[in-house]
Order: C-alpha cells, then structure tokens, then sequence
C-alpha cells in the first residue's frame, strides 16, 4: 500500500526544529516580555544579514509588508501601480489598501514572471511605482525592469513572499528595488508557527520611517508623528524565525533536490519551469503545465498524490474585484491559471515521494 503524498504538511517539516522552539518559547515565557524585544533586533540584523541588505524591520504579515511599503510614499489617490496580472491577491490588495490603482501586466509565459517588454506601455503620467512578484521562487528580470524604473523615475517594491534566498545575477531578492516586502506564513520557505513578515530596504530614510509607521507612527511612546499602523512582529514568532533562519539554506537545498527530480525524470509532456543561469531558484513552488490539468489533479489524487494550483482564479475574475479589475483583460494570466498545477516540494517530502510523484505522473502522460 503506497502512502498519502502530501503537498504540505507543517507537522513534518517542522519536527526537527522542535525542541528548539520549546526552548525559545520557555525563554520568552520566562521573560515576561513579548513585543519589539531583543529575539525581533536579532531577527532583523540576521535577515537582513541573510538577504544582503543593509535594514530590515519585523511586521506582522506579507500583506502588511507590502502595504507599509507602498505608504512610506504617501502617494496622492488615484496613483497607478504597475503590478502582475498573475499574483496572489495579497499584491493586489496593498495597493488598492493604500487608495491606489493597481495596472495590470501580463507575465512572461515561460518564466511567469511579470514581462519588462508589456511593463513600459502601461505607464502612464499617473504611474507612481512597479511592484513586481518574484513568484514560485525566481527572481524577476531585475536588470530591465530597473532601468525602466530609472528611466521613469519609479519607486519599485518586490514581493518576495515566495523567494526567500531567491537571487538574479548573485543579487537576492528585495534588495534592487526601494523595499523587499517578505511573508513568514507558515508554508513559506521560511515560515513562522502563526502570521509574519518584514521588510529589507537599504535605505536608513526608508527604514527609519517603516519603524515608526509598524509602531502606531511613534517613535516615541505617546508622540504619535505619522498615520501608523499595528503591525508589530512578535517575540514569540521572531524567536522561531531565528531557529528556521539558522536552517534556510538546508531548507532551500533541499527543495532544490526536489526540483532537480523533476526536472531530471518528468515527461516532456508537461510544461516545466524553465532553467536560466542567471538566476537562483528557491522553488517556493515547483509548477508544471498542462491542458489536462483537472484531469492530471484528479489522477494524482486516485494515486493519493496531493496537488495544489497557484491560483485557480486570476485576481481580476475574483468577486471582490468587480468593477476594480474586470476591465482588464488578461489572456496569458488566464491560460496560466487555467493549466498550471502544482507539485509537492515541501521540506517534509521525500526524494522516495517525489520520484513516485514522476513515476505516476509519467504513467498519465503515457496515456494521453
Ligand atoms: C503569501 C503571499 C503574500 C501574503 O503574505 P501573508 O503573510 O499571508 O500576508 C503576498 N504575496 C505573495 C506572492 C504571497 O505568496
């Protein structure tokens, strides 16, 4: 009888971490002392240590991370943002958050990132910022969109939520543009025991501001200076951010292994990421695509093979989006959405799974 092949399973991936975290936990407990303390500086140096940036600040999810970012500019309402048309409704949502219009662009097919070629025609006078998505785990065309930037004189956020340790042409993720904005959801590459996030930046201005805005836009206990937000990382989450983070690279290796894999046994038949040395490729998300995708998921599921797809729905096609987004039209994004699955590449996977995975799969493509 073969096992279940889960795509995530978080009891898994974290059992070698646990006894650490007890230990931090205890610690914390001990100390009676649980928000913006020394695990949070610690966490920050470490990361942004980690991720080649000269600052980091701690907040409380992804989505904050991205929302604080794009507010550190005080952008006039009505601003546009240019954004992937094929994100996480996170991306989507910080933009609109913030009183802003986000501007649809159409990603490059092979690489599903956002296209530099379809970024310059939809700039417009009212354009203020780029906010790319690094998706899957690889790193967008960083060079060109830049100097597109440059040219127009764009803030660019990135969103890094799923490329933690992610880099193009030896550059990680979040440090070319204005912020990195990080996810430390528990699924992530690096992910905390409940919500998380931050953001690196290598600019003190830029820093200093977002640690006001986290902290009610107070520097100062009870002198409040800017509209600010709560958005506070934790004592408790920063300390096992810290024990994952001392592991990162072992994390990311071994979800290379995994991709490796695939790449090396999956059938032609499926559509797989493509491979480009400039970048280095964290895999948050190993994706194939196909035509017979329902047919593929539900084929997996009878060999107790579990799939996820990222995103079923296009964030312009979601209910909340009506008569923000609905006018956009997106052709790639859509056929993306429609073929793409998702493949298991936890850290709690096999090497064993994850050929059985390529056994089953190339079984389905055989008979089809
Ligand atoms: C997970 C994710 C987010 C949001 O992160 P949260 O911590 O859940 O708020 C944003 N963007 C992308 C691309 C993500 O994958």
């Amino acid at each position: 009888m073969d096992k279940e092949i889960l795509y995530e399973n978080l009891n898994k991936s974290n059992l070698e971490f646990i006894e650490e975290y007890k230990k931090e936990f205890s610690n914390i407990l001990d100390s009676g002392w649980f928000i913006l303390g020394s695990n949070v500086n610690k966490f920050e140096e470490e990361f942004s240590s980690y991720c080649n940036s000269r600052y980091c600040v701690g907040l409380a999810s992804g989505l904050d991370a991205l929302s604080i970012a794009l507010q550190n500019f005080s952008f006039d309402h009505g601003g546009e943002v240019i954004v992937p048309s094929n994100t996480y409704i996170a991306t989507i949502l910080s933009i609109i958050n913030n009183g802003l219009k986000p501007v649809l662009v159409e990603p490059d097919i092979h690489t599903y990132n956002i296209d530099p070629i379809r970024i310059e025609e939809k700039i417009t006078s009212k354009t203020k910022a780029i906010m790319v998505v690094h998706l899957y785990g690889k790193c967008c065309e960083m060079d060109r969109i830049m100097e597109i930037a440059r040219a127009k004189k764009l803030i660019v956020i990135e969103d890094c939520a799923q490329a933690h340790g992610a880099s193009f042409e030896g550059r990680t993720a979040g440090t070319f543009g204005d912020f990195g904005a990080y996810s430390f959801y528990p699924t992530k590459n690096l992910g905390a025991l409940g919500d998380a996030g931050a953001l690196i930046t290598n600019s003190e201005e830029n820093y200093l501001q977002t640690k006001i805005l986290r902290n009610y836009g107070s520097r100062v206990k009870y002198h409040n200076e800017l509209i600010g937000v709560n958005s506070r990382l934790d004592e408790i989450q920063a300390a096992f951010l810290r024990v994952k983070l001392r592991n990162i690279e072992k994390i990311t290796l071994h979800k290379r292994s995994l991709a490796k894999i695939y790449f090396e046994n999956l059938s032609d038949f499926y559509i797989k990421p493509v491979q480009d040395d400039r970048f280095y490729d964290v895999f948050h998300i190993y994706n194939v695509r196909t035509h017979l995708r329902d047919k593929l998921k539900a084929f997996l599921l009878e060999n107790k093979i579990h799939t996820e797809m990222h995103y079923p729905i296009p964030p312009n096609e979601q209910q909340a989006m009506k008569g923000i987004l609905d006018n956009q039209m997106t052709p790639l994004s859509k056929e993306i959405h429609g073929t793409t699955l998702s493949l298991p590449i936890s850290y709690g996977n096999t090497a064993e799974e994850i050929y059985r995975v390529c056994e089953i799969m190339n079984k389905f493509a055989s008979g089809n």
